[in-house]
């Protein structure tokens, strides 16, 4: 059986001698057996403490040992913080304090003299008064907002020594899926190779080496919409900046820092893409999202879709092209390829091809479709790449294998 659990401290002995240590208001001689008796504020038990143990009688705030009047300011501080976040759009928040050494101090002491089981960290105490002062402060303006202590859109750090307030804003995500129906568009923009993006002579000043991105095509509507002062695009995977990506489209998420308005409409960004993209890029199923999603998206373990237009390097029959790609299903082999060795670790994977089928063109082209696991590389698959990627369908079929279009033309991800 468990013993009955026997407080080591008598709490209106320790109610008596905090409140004879020094002058203490009522809401710190509750704060510091703020677990006992519960619906109370600290202020309501302390003076009942107060009263039960027979103790001197409570000092104001002002003149408390203990928190020196700091949450007399909590109006104070609320008030510059409804200025500081001025016309964000947030509906949660959280306030955070950073206290003075001399309150750290305090804190250490009344924990070493006078333990309670039962105490509330002063910091707690702060937050939640100023949390409360702000949500009045708000309803002034006719503006309501609740705490969320796990993500919150946006955050105040009071510093009690300086007096200043911090805001950061929460980023805001987006979760779509984009089409890229033109060739020779990265999904991000890639610095020059000459100059690494300062501008030069083969760039042309702009230190891209690609004139326009995915992202570059689809950010700055969310921007504008949002208001935001920057912003990123993650796609689930990428496809090669010659291959276009059609069907459902690439998911990705937009995340954009410091956003204005985070609640914004969607279609209306969307129209505006379309408008500005020119038919390169398409985005669909636009929603809110959120920071996990980026994880999630990110995730590279999605089936993918290709198909390629295959150059072959001497005439094939159909029925050996038929023959070399039910040979291509299972498992592949793969190096990682020549071409991006220099920037992706050097190792060997293993990926599946669920499905190969096509036809030829002619004897010497054919069209190629292919489902597979992600991160398999399918120009390699049908090229061998040296070797370095075993079965591959230039040895299968026995002559020279290269892919001059790729289309990816679906993401399989549960998302
Ligand atoms: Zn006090
Ligand atoms: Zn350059």
């Amino acid at each position: 059986m468990d013993k009955p659990v026997v407080p080591a401290v008598d709490p209106i002995e320790l109610a008596f001698a905090l409140a004879s240590a020094g002058p203490i208001c009522d809401r710190c001689l509750g704060r510091r057996l703020a677990g006992l008796g519960s619906g109370l504020l600290n202020q309501e038990r302390g003076q009942a403490l107060r009263a039960a143990s027979g103790a001197s009688a409570a000092a104001h705030e002002a003149t408390c040992w203990v928190c020196q009047g700091t949450f007399l300011r909590a109006g104070e501080w609320a008030g510059k913080a409804v200025q500081l976040v001025g016309d964000h759009e947030f509906s949660t928040f959280l306030f955070g304090v950073r206290l003075t050494p001399r309150q750290e101090a305090v804190e250490e002491y009344l924990d070493e003299r006078f333990p309670s089981p039962w105490a509330e960290p002063f910091k707690r105490d702060l937050n939640r008064a100023l949390g409360k002062a702000f949500e009045w402060a708000l309803a002034e303006w006719g503006r309501a907002a609740a705490v969320d202590f796990a993500r919150p859109d946006v955050q105040f750090t009071v510093d009690l020594e300086s007096g200043r307030i911090e805001l950061v804003v929460a980023p805001v995500f987006f979760y779509g899926r984009y089409r890229k129906l033109a060739r020779g568009i990265p999904q991000t923009h890639w610095p020059c190779r000459s100059c690494h993006g300062r501008g030069c002579a083969s760039c042309g000043g702009t230190g891209k080496q690609y004139p326009i991105s995915v992202e570059e095509l689809v950010l700055p509507a969310f921007l504008a919409a949002t208001g935001g002062t920057g912003g990123h695009l993650h796609g689930a995977g990428r496809e090669d900046i010659d291959a276009r990506m059609l069907g459902r489209g690439r998911p990705f998420v937009v995340e954009v820092k410091e956003p204005r308005r985070r609640t914004i409409d969607l279609a209306a960004v969307a129209e505006e893409i379309h408008r500005s993209a020119e038919g390169k890029v398409e985005v669909l199923d636009l929603r809110p999202g959120d920071p996990d999603l980026v994880a999630q998206v990110k995730e590279e373990h999605a089936d993918k879709r290709y198909r390629a237009r295959v150059e072959l390097g001497e005439p094939v029959s159909g029925e050996a092209l038929a023959r070399a790609l039910a040979a291509l299903v299972g498992e592949v082999e793969q190096r990682t390829p020549v071409r991006v060795r220099h920037r992706r670790a050097d190792l060997v994977r293993r990926r599946r091809v669920h499905e190969a089928r096509g036809e030829l063109l002619s004897p010497t082209a054919a069209e190629v479709e292919v489902l597979c696991q992600g991160g398999l590389y399918v120009k390699e698959l049908v090229s061998g790449d040296g070797g370095a990627t075993q079965p591959n369908l230039a040895s299968l079929l026995g002559v020279p294998a290269k892919v001059v279009e790729l289309d990816v033309l679906d993401v399989l991800n549960g998302l």
